[in-house]
């Protein structure tokens, strides 16, 4: 199974509980996106795209730089959808 699999494999109950986790570590700021094969990632403080870094799942490029996200990243949406959740 690759790790992009893995990762669409979590469930709702599992993502929230990252999500809770990350939270906490980012005092609730930020946004989230995806890396090119889908794994999600926070972005704190401003929550825009101030550096490029490494995804921690498979090494791809993530981030990006002057508040502009890389091409081969993307909103996550669910994520987003958890956050907002009171
Ligand atoms: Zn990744």
């Amino acid at each position: 199974m690759a790790r992009g699999e893995l990762n669409q494999a979590l469930t709702k109950a599992e993502k929230a509980e990252v999500f809770r986790a990350m939270q906490a570590e980012i005092r609730g700021s930020g946004h989230w996106y995806r890396c090119p094969n889908g794994h999600s990632y926070v972005i704190g403080e401003c929550g825009m795209a101030m550096e490029q870094s490494r995804c921690p799942e498979c090494g791809e490029s993530v981030g990006g730089g002057h508040h502009a996200l890389l091409r081969s990243n993307r909103r996550d949406e669910e994520m987003e959808a958890l956050y907002r959740r009171p």
